[in-house]
């Protein structure tokens, strides 16, 4: 773990739906917990108009409490005085100010954990998550098991009815029948862009 002799600083837990983020978050939080450390812990939560108690799960089924929150501010307007340590999972469904937000937690001595999925089903950068590893002091990119090759898979496939979904179908689905699996770059398809096309690839290209 990072510990600058000065507290405050902002550590990062990317990688694509099932690495293992949550996993790592909960042993972080429970590590700090037995340090006696005050944590608090949030997890976005789309569709939630109001923060409720919610749990951070892992598909491996630990879990840990934590308060839903919509805004990347919800975080600020529920910090305790007291808190040393701040956990949020799922970042990058976050705006973002949750990059103010971190920043200025880390300025005021807190050790801020992010966890989230730093690519969204196309392969392209999530939201804020490309700038939040930017500016953390860590960053651990995880790794799930591709279902298709078993390599490492560093990519999240959408699918609709089985079949993957479209480039152009939006970044967020709420409540959506969609489902997702851990792929690697190769077994990752995305109808409706030529490989290696993405909007990334343009912009820079064109
Ligand atoms: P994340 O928060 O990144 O979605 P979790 O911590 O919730 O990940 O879940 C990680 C767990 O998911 C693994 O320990 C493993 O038990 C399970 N799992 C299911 N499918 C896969 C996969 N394709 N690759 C790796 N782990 C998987
Ligand atoms: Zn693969």
């Amino acid at each position: 773990m990072y510990h600058g002799s000065q507290g405050g600083w902002i550590e990062v837990i990317a990688g694509v739906m099932f690495s293992g983020k949550s996993e790592e978050l909960i042993r972080r939080v429970r590590r700090a917990t037995i340090a006696r450390k005050q944590v608090q812990v949030f997890k976005s939560q789309l569709d939630d108009r109001y923060s409720t108690q919610a749990a951070v799960a892992s598909h491996d089924g630990a879990t840990l409490e934590a308060l839903s929150i919509a805004k990347a501010t919800d975080v600020m307007r529920h910090l305790r005085t007291d808190s040393e340590v701040i956990a949020v999972d799922e970042v990058q469904f976050l705006d973002e100010g949750i990059v103010g937000v971190a920043t200025e937690l880390a300025a005021t001595g807190h050790r801020v954990i992010l966890a989230g999925t730093e690519t969204d089903f196309r392969g392209e950068p999530f939201a804020a998550m490309p700038v939040l590893m930017a500016i953390a002091e860590t960053v651990d990119k995880l790794y799930a098991i591709c279902v298709v090759c078993g390599d490492p898979a560093c990519r999240n496939q959408r699918l609709v009815d089985r079949r993957p979904a479209p480039y152009d179908s939006p970044t967020i689905l709420v409540g959506g029948l969609e489902t997702y699996e851990a792929r690697c770059r190769h077994c990752h398809e995305v109808p409706g862009v030529a490989a290696g096309q993405t909007q990334l690839f343009q912009d820079q290209h064109s």
